[in-house]
């Protein structure tokens, strides 16, 4: 009897074990970080730019900070400023820089890897005439600095390099693409945003130009980043308005914010002591993820060198990362995918594209991404729930491949449609017929209206949200959970018959449960 109250429990705890593997998402605030800013929120809510006594206080805590930043990344107090995130800060890099040479030169040469925040900013820079040429990279991302050396040319004025990719942890030589560029006359803005605190950062050895930081991914708050930019180095402001920030970035500045970035800069130091017992870890659970599937790829590179020491990406050959995602998401384990279809966006990632890999392979790809406070059991357990999900020890949700809805089972009455696109997606598409729409972040307040004796078909624009929710229902008791593959916007490329015909027919909002 006992022994069995025992294995329950271990059953139990098991089961609601949560693993946070996503660091590279954002991070949890340290305890260190987040003192310092309920104090500052509570004692120090002064205006910087007041000149009595409050109004100094906090001035000084934005130049201490200030300093702290400067000296995790080895700049200069004055190199430093703050913005809201990094990708105001590489919005803010490339526009001005832009501004400052075009049409005098009109080239910028980046990688086919770098983050949205800086393909979309050249997306836009392109529109307005700059030419932006990519350098290629191998299968392990790593750019190809002998096609660097041919692209860069005397038209070009800036260069722009991810430090550490946020998909793969592929890391660059960027001291050597420095030099490159260099010998033309042309600037480097480089992403550091995944590297601070995981890998030594020096810009001032690296001799760039610019370079990006982002505090949420430093155990440090969201909503706050910094931008460094090398003395001499011509910037013009992004936001016009008061004289903050040297008169570089207006705004009245988020005080509490930037005291925990300060703060979280702080333990730079301990975090890089750390990245030695992460790196093991990651090791470990590639070892463990091998054993269990041989024929799975990791796409990261494998030379400690070369990578991250929390990164991993890696592909299961004939298992979907949705499903996959979905499954480890019911048991407790955050991790994201490879694609960016937990987004809603079904379309394969870029950056698993660049370094060679097929849209399908890119959908069987999931990142695993370490902090300073996993531990040996969360690997071991993590290694685990991937077995018994391959193995087929754990129920998982049924997936509809999007031709195979059609009229039968979108009209049967056994089926019930559950709708949990975002907002914005529904304003933009009609969705399928006989819908019931719930708001996807509170599902659990619709789950008395439920059906228990239907089929549940559950969509969202790209299946990965869905099939989370899916596994959610399952884990209420929900039997017949199936989840639309692709979601919407697989069903309206593969049925456009259908989508013409019917879409938008007869949908319902659901109400949120009155008595929850
Ligand atoms: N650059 C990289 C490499 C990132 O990983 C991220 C965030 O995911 C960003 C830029 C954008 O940072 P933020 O969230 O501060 O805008």
């Amino acid at each position: 009897m006992e022994i069995k109250y025992f294995e329950f429990a271990k059953h139990l705890i098991r089961f609601n074990r949560q693993v946070y593997l996503d660091h590279n998402a954002t991070t949890p605030v340290s305890d260190h970080v987040r003192n310092k800013m309920d104090r500052t929120l509570k004692y120090h809510y002064g205006n910087p730019s007041s000149f009595y006594g409050m109004g100094r206080k906090s001035a000084g805590l934005l130049e201490e900070a200030r300093e702290q930043v400067a000296n995790a990344i080895h700049a200069a107090p004055y190199e430093v400023i703050f913005t809201a995130c990094a990708t105001e800060s590489n919005n803010a890099v490339l526009k001005s820089v832009a501004a400052h040479f075009y049409p005098q030169k009109k080239k910028i040469i980046s990688t086919p890897i770098e983050h949205p925040s800086i393909t979309n900013t050249l997306a836009y820079l392109e529109t307005q005439g700059v030419v932006v040429e990519f350098c290629p990279v191998d299968n392990k991302g790593r750019v190809q600095l002998a096609e660097l050396e041919k692209l860069v040319d005397e038209d070009t004025f800036l260069v722009c390099c991810i430090l550490a990719n946020n998909e793969t942890g592929v890391l660059q030589d960027i001291k050597a693409v420095t030099k490159i560029a260099k010998k033309h006359g042309a600037l480097v803005l480089t992403d550091c945003v995944q590297a601070l605190g995981k890998i030594p950062i020096d810009v001032h050895a690296w001799d760039v130009d610019y370079a990006s930081f982002s505090a949420h991914k430093l155990y440090g708050p969201k909503g706050v980043g910094a931008l460094y930019v090398k003395q001499g180095s011509p910037f013009a402001p992004f936001l016009h308005g008061g004289h903050q920030e040297s008169g570089l970035r207006a705004g009245t500045e988020s005080i509490h914010n930037i005291v925990g970035f300060g703060a979280a800069c702080q333990q730079v130091e301990k975090l890089l002591a750390h990245a030695g017992l992460v790196r093991a870890l990651k090791g470990q659970l590639i070892q463990r993820l091998k054993e269990i599937k041989p024929d799975c790829v990791v796409n990261s590179p494998e030379a400690d060198s070369e990578c991250l020491p929390n990164t991993l990406s890696i592909s299961f050959p004939g298992v979907e990362n949705a499903a996959l995602m979905g499954m480890l998401d019911y048991r407790g384990i955050a991790v994201s995918a490879g694609s960016a279809c937990s987004t809603g966006d079904d379309a394969p990632s870029h950056v698993l594209k660049a370094i060679g890999l097929s849209d399908q392979a890119a959908r069987e790809t999931i990142r695993m991404s370490l902090g300073h406070d996993t531990s040996a059991r969360d690997i071991q357990y993590t290694a685990q729930v991937v077995q018994d999900y391959l193995e087929g020890r754990i129920s998982y949700v049924n997936m509809l491949a999007p031709a195979q809805l059609n009229e039968t089972i979108l009209f049967s009455k056994d089926t019930y449609i559950l709708d949990v696109r975002p907002s914005d997606d529904r304003k933009r598409f009609k969705g399928l017929p006989n819908a019931h729409e719930v708001n996807p972040l509170y599902v659990e307040r619709y789950l008395k209206q439920l059906p228990r004796d239907k089929q549940i078909v559950v969509y969202c624009p790209g299946g990965g949200l869905s099939v989370m929710i899916s596994y959610y229902l399952k884990s209420k008791g929900f039997k017949r959970i199936t989840n639309l593959r692709g979601g919407l916007d697989a069903w309206r490329e593969r049925r456009s018959d259908l989508y013409q015909k019917y879409a938008g027919q007869n949908m319902q909002v659901l109400e949120e449960d009155s008595e929850r």
